[in-house]
């Protein structure tokens, strides 16, 4: 591994997903960001390894979602080069294949996956030997053919391709500073249109949830941040491509510190989970509470940790 410096903890930064999954269950937090860390060394902790393992879990869902955003990025690229489009059927055989992959590598490579998590794509419907039942099968195929088709009507690919937007960044890794702390943002997609607006646009495979708006908001403050741009020039389409609409933000400077505020809020609540802010170091796992949500539990990656504690916990 090029460049690999070993860290004894994690190096601290936030994100909105970090930020939701703290606010779901500490104790997934905590696994998630700090009990895995580095088990994927040889001599790491059975627990350490087990984490390590489980947070490389994946679901069918998440797989199709990875799936559109790979195939959405080619396009990007395309449109960019002045190639023509595929249509929806390309996308959607394109999404089928890699959904096909993943499936036999968590039927047929369970045993590499216990070894080497990191080598084999694993889901967790195969992982934890949970039924997937016909109406999941029939609502995840139907699903394919919707976003296939939503993706390739988005009015976006006119927008660029009329020569009309310039690209500035499609799923790249970036970060801004808030109160010295690292946050990342990765919008799908960022370009500027020939009237001067910063458009950002998030395709979502899932339903329409708040924390979509919330999450491009904070898109919105890297923007502003990073590239300068005044809050009135920022628009945000997020487009739910299952369900076939789109919704449209505009920001104003007060819409932004709001945003800015509430980072600051949950950046604070994650530190005051620490021992130690500068090297971030977590107090002891005791600290990171089991969600009160429990029915959400045998959905979790982290299930296999918990599965004792919870059952002591009802008993
Ligand atoms: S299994 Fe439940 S309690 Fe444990 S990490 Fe997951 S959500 Fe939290």
């Amino acid at each position: 591994m090029g460049g690999y410096v070993r860290r004894e903890y994690p190096q601290w930064s936030w994100s909105f997903s970090r930020h939701q999954t703290l606010a779901g269950c500490p104790r997934r937090y905590y696994y998630n960001y700090y009990g895995s860390h580095n088990g994927w060394e040889s001599t790491a902790s059975a627990e350490a390894a087990l984490a390590y393992r489980l947070k490389k879990l994946t679901n069918l869902y998440l797989v199709l979602g990875d799936a559109l955003h790979k195939s959405a990025h080619q396009m990007v690229e395309r449109v960019m080069e002045g190639r023509t489009l595929p249509d929806a059927d390309v996308i959607e055989e394109e999404i089928r294949r890699h959904l096909r992959r993943v499936w036999k590598s968590s039927r047929d490579d369970g045993d590499l996956f216990v070894r080497r998590p990191n080598r084999v794509d694993m889901l967790q419907e195969f992982y934890y030997q949970m039924e997937v039942s016909d109406a999941t099968l029939a609502r995840i195929n139907e699903r394919i053919t919707q976003v296939s088709r939503a993706l390739v009507a988005s009015t976006i690919w006119e927008e660029l391709s009329r020569g009309g937007g310039t690209l500035v960044s499609a799923e790249q890794f970036d970060t801004f500073t808030i109160d010295e702390t690292p946050v990342f943002a990765v919008p799908d997609l960022l370009y500027r249109t020939v009237d001067g607006t910063w458009r950002i646009v998030d395709w979502k495979t899932g339903e329409e949830v708040e924390d979509n708006r919330d999450q491009v908001a904070l898109y919105a403050l890297y923007v502003h941040n990073k590239h300068s741009v005044p809050a009135e020039k920022i628009e945000a389409r997020l487009e739910y491509l299952s369900l076939q609409t789109f919704t449209e933000m505009r920001f104003t400077q007060d819409d932004l510190a709001d945003v800015e505020s509430r980072a600051r809020e949950s950046i604070e609540t994650m530190r005051e989970l620490l021992i130690d802010a500068a090297e971030n170091i977590p107090k002891s796992k005791e600290n990171f509470t089991l969600t009160e949500e429990r029915g959400l539990c045998p959905w979790c990656n982290f299930y296999e940790l918990c599965q004792k504690e919870l059952e002591r916990s009802v008993s």
